[in-house]
This record gives structure tokens, sequence and C-alpha cells, in this order.
């Protein structure tokens, strides 16, 4: 009837205005976050196949949120690329992942290596390379002990500006690592095209192996692609021992995963790297 359209209309313009609400409540949020710095950064370490020794870890953002506990990336970041507030945090990131870099390998740790994910946004911010260079030199940082984590959205829009930049970072020392390898649509011609020294075998091809065919077939054929191509390989995602014994079959070189350790804040990362 007549009525029912008429409050099915009222419904929706209510519905439409507590989703705009609810948005701007989030986006002033994030900016409070921002500015009580209530952001902080988790790291999981990435082994070798002995699986005891610790070369490097993934930088992983977190939010403390003041009501909501510990937040996970997937639930902010893609609001904070949404209201451009990725590139001020995205710069606390590196500078802090520098910082903590610095006290770690003053406390003994002197070749340890942090792998830290920057957006496609921030990296196509003109500032990003002066910003990255400023933050070695300000924490006393080697560009070799840094990667970055990049997914291949990075090239979208201008492939020789994302090759002239890479290539500026790798004269710092700084590693490219291509994050979420095979997940996208041009994986293989971004790496023909994208100077690129590290693979990141995405978890959900890592989920299923060894018994599913596919994600077997894609592992082997991308290890024996990178020995060729001389690229590092990093297996994300490793929850147990079947899965690691079939990448060290294929001598894959790191291995990230919950089956060595969860993404761990500070003070745990400290204790566990820190002992000898
Ligand atoms: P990612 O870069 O693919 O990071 C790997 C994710 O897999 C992390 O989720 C990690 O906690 C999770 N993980 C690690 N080991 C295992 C495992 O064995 N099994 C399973 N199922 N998952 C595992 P997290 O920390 O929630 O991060 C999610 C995403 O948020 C990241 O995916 C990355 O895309 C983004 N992100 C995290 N930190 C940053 C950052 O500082 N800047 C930007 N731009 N994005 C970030
Ligand atoms: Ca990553
Ligand atoms: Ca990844
Ligand atoms: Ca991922």
């Amino acid at each position: 009837s007549k009525n029912t359209g008429k409050n099915q209309v009222r419904f929706y313009d209510d519905e439409l205005e507590q989703t705009e609400r609810r948005r701007q409540q989030l986006e002033e949020e994030l900016s409070q976050a921002i500015k009580n710095e209530e952001f902080l950064l988790y790291y999981q370490p990435q082994v070798d196949s002995s699986g005891t020794n610790i070369l490097q870890a993934e930088v992983l953002l977190r939010w403390q949120h003041p009501k909501h506990g510990v937040v996970n990336p997937d639930e902010f970041v893609p609001h904070l690329e949404e209201y451009g507030l990725i590139i001020p945090v995205g710069k606390w990131v590196l500078k802090e992942s520098c910082r903590q870099l610095r006290v770690w390998q003053l406390a003994g740790r002197s070749q340890l290596c942090l792998s830290i994910n920057v957006s496609a946004n921030q990296f196509s911010h003109p500032d990003f390379i002066p910003f990255v260079e400023q933050c070695l030199i300000e924490h006393q940082v080697l560009g070799k002990y840094i990667e970055l984590e990049l997914t291949e959205s990075v090239a979208i829009h201008d492939i020789p500006s994302t090759i002239k930049k890479m290539n500026k970072l790798q004269e710092l020392g700084i590693r490219i690592a291509l994050d979420d390898f095979g997940t996208g649509y041009s994986s293989l011609s971004y790496l023909k095209h994208l100077p690129i020294n590290t693979l990141k075998i995405d978890q959900s091809f890592v989920q299923g192996l060894p018994h599913d065919g596919y994600d077997a077939a894609i592992v082997e054929t991308t290890m024996v692609m990178a020995h060729h191509l001389g690229l590092t390989v990093v297996a994300e995602g490793v929850e147990n021992t079947i899965q690691l014994d079939f990448l060290k079959k294929q001598e894959c070189h790191l291995y990230q995963g919950y089956l060595f350790s969860q993404p761990l804040n500070v003070d745990k990362f400290s204790k566990l790297i820190l002992v000898d």
C-alpha cells in the first residue's frame, strides 16, 4: 500500500543519515587517534629454514582504541586511505620503525632487519623518498636493514615513475618486496618491469599446501622462477609443519606465520630477540 511505501522511504532516509553520521564519527575518531598517538606497532618474526633464527620482522600497525582495545588494521587502514589519513600515519610508521630498529641494533641485534608495509597512496606522495631518507639519517639506520612491502597497486598509474622511485630507494640500500604475490591480475608483468628484490608468497597459497594441487603448483613454480631471477622469497601465513616442510623442499628463504610466532607488541618482541 501507499502507507508502507512511505514508511520504506523514511526508513532508508534514516538509514542513510545514520551511515553518514557513523562515517563522520569514524573520521573524527581516526583524526583524534593520530593526535592522541593511539597507534602502535606489532612485530612478526621472519625466520630462516632452521626455524630458530629471527633475521627480520614485519611491522604491523595496530590501533589502541580507548574503548575497544587493540584493533587490527583490516578494520581501519581502508578508512585511513579513504580520508587521506594514511599519509600521516604511514609517516609515523616509518619513523617509529627506524627509531625502534636502532634501539634493537644498539642492544646487540646489529643485523636485524624490519620489513615495513607502504600503501600505494603513501608511495605515490611526492615527499615519500625524501621522508624515508630523513628517517634513515635521523635514526642512523642503514638502508640495507630496511625492506618496504608494496603491492602491485603501486604501479597502476605510472610505471616509469614507480621504477624511478624504486631505483632511488635501492640506491639507499633499501630492499623492495612485492607483497601478496600472485593475488593480483598481473603479478608476472609487474615482476618483469619493476626492480623487485623479494617476493612475499601470499598466505592464500600457503594455506592449501601440500594437498591442494593448485596451491602446490603455484608455490613450486614461484619458487623455481624466484631462484632463476635471484629473488628472495618469504612465505607468509605458515601455520603448520606440513606447510613448512613443503616450503623447505622448495628452498624458500624466510618463513613467517603463527607456527613461529604471532605478531608481538614491542615488549614481547624485545624479550624474544634480546634473550641471548
Ligand atoms: P599483510 O601485509 O598481508 O600482513 C600479513 C597479515 O597476516 C597480518 O595481518 C598478520 O597478522 C597475518 N598473519 C601472520 N601470520 C599468519 C598466519 O600464520 N595465519 C594467518 N591466517 N594470518 C597470519 P594484520 O596484522 O591484521 O594486517 C592486515 C593487513 O593490514 C596487512 O596485510 C597489510 O596489508 C595492512 N597493514 C598492516 N600494517 C600496515 C601499515 O603499517 N601500513 C599499511 N599501509 N598497511 C598495513
Ligand atoms: Ca605485508
Ligand atoms: Ca602479505
Ligand atoms: Ca595480505
